[in-house]
């Protein structure tokens, strides 16, 4: 869909090329108003890479509404191919507002993913910072992408945000999936933030976000994360010797 968006073609995915403050106003604000239901995939090196190595997935990724440059791989990319982006647009910064403007609204939010653990305490957070939005419901992220009673409980719960942290693919599988399935919400594919909500992991300083370096801070707070660097690597290269 993606109606009136400049985009940018980065790997055969269309990011949306937009400051964060118009995707915000502009955009989801008015789907939340009118009640229209969209996916946005927070795009960034991994998903491209992802799309690039699985069909099932790349379908997925390409029913979503927007995709948003939440990676600065993907800002460098753009640049590179001469068509810079206008700004980075996080996905944590997109979560957040659309929270803040759910409790200004008196909206609600269906919260998918994570632990049982880490979900209920992530929901706590939340109830204690935004004393006017209203939980849907909410269900950990282990279980089987085919399960409709989960699909049925979200669909139940009449939210107006769905936020989906069961990490790449399964979220934007299971958004994909079960889409026709909804009335409405602004599905949003969050992966880790339900950990940061939940005070488990934590977000960069603003330090190293404005220098880009975001994705250093997480490999050296969560060393594990190192095969995703490689896969940033392979697409940077690919980008680079414009072999997409
Ligand atoms: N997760 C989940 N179900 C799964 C796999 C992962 O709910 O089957 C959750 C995981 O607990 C975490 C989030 O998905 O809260 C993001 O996981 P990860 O950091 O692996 O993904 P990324 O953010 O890198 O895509």
């Amino acid at each position: 869909m993606n109606n009136h968006l400049d985009t940018v073609q980065i790997m055969h995915l269309d990011f949306i090329n937009t400051t964060k403050e118009n995707f915000l106003n502009n955009v989801l604000h008015t789907h939340l108003h009118n009640e229209e239901k969209c996916f946005i995939v927070t795009g960034n090196p991994e998903i491209a890479m992802r799309a690039r190595e699985d069909k099932q997935y790349r379908a997925a990724v390409d029913t979503a509404d927007y995709v948003i440059p939440d990676g600065a791989g993907i800002l460098i990319a753009a640049k590179y191919m001469k068509q810079p982006m206008q700004e980075r647009v996080a996905g944590y910064d997109v979560m957040r507002d659309l929270l803040a403007y759910a409790n200004d609204r008196k909206l609600s939010c269906y919260f998918l993913g994570a632990t049982e653990e880490v979900n209920r305490k992530a929901v706590i957070e939340v109830e204690r910072e935004y004393l006017d939005l209203h939980v849907a419901g909410r269900h950990h992220g282990f279980f089987d992408l085919d399960d409709t009673s989960v699909v049925e409980e979200v669909r139940a719960s009449g939210a107006d945000i769905v936020l989906v942290a069961l990490g790449l693919p399964r979220q934007e599988l299971w958004i994909a999936r079960h889409f026709d399935a909804f009335d409405k919400g602004v599905f949003m594919g969050v992966g880790g933030s339900i950990d940061v909500l939940a005070g488990e992991v934590k977000r960069a300083p603003d330090f190293w976000i404005r220098l880009n370096l975001e994705w250093l801070y997480r490999l050296l707070k969560q060393p594990f994360r190192y095969k995703r660097i490689v896969k940033v690597a392979e697409f940077m290269l690919r980008v680079f010797l414009k072999k997409s």
